[in-house]
């Protein structure tokens, strides 16, 4: 497994980064990715939250939390735990801000190798129009990653700048999300500057 000791955008998905690389079974725990529901046996529910306390205290000592958290919530409705926060959190942080993010397929999860490997929005263009004959199985291979993600960028590409044809908005600053994760995760409400 890789450590990667930038902050670039590339480093937003928990599978890549230093941090979660010694805790791999814990994060990929089907627990942990999908925790029970309120119906399901006690034990089960015990051991899903006990795992959500461990994941929260790698992340939090993770020094690529904030990036993390952001990417999480800003750029790419990752699965399971990341930056600290579980998909319902999440999920209510983005209301908090007021945003949505398109859903992302498990290969933008940014793995290290094979179909799960990150790939650049860039890096996927650039390798088209200098290859525009070769095959989009071609491309993935030579990325690294699926043929899905592979046509996902080239779909994103097609509909332009604005994505998905939603009015283009501001993204939220760093300093947002984490007020936002403040409240949402700690119930701690964080005056902001006006
Ligand atoms: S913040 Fe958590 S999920 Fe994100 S890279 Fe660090 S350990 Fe992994």
């Amino acid at each position: 497994m890789l450590t990667r000791s930038s902050t670039t955008d590339s480093t937003t998905t928990r599978t890549t980064v230093a941090g979660c690389v010694p805790s791999s079974a814990l994060f990929h725990d089907m627990l942990l990715e999908e925790p029970p529901r309120a119906s399901a046996p006690a034990q089960a529910r015990r051991r899903a939250v006990s795992m959500e306390l461990q994941a929260a205290d790698v992340c939090r000592n993770c020094p690529l939390m904030v990036d993390c958290l952001y990417a999480a919530v800003v750029r790419h409705d990752v699965a399971g735990y990341a930056g600290g926060s579980t998909e319902k959190q999440r999920m209510r942080i983005r209301r908090q801000l007021e945003i949505t993010v398109d859903p992302e397929d498990f290969d933008t999860l940014a793995g290290v190798t094979g179909r799960n490997r990150h790939v650049d929005h860039a890096e996927v263009l650039r390798l088209r129009n200098a290859n525009p004959k070769e095959s989009l199985e071609g491309l993935a291979h030579r990325l690294g990653c699926s043929l899905s993600t592979v046509k996902r960028h080239l779909h994103t590409a097609r509909k332009g700048p604005t994505g998905s044809g939603r009015p283009a908005v501001t993204p939220p600053s760093r300093t947002e999300v984490l007020a936002a994760y403040a409240l949402v995760v700690h119930g701690i409400h964080v005056e902001q500057a006006a």
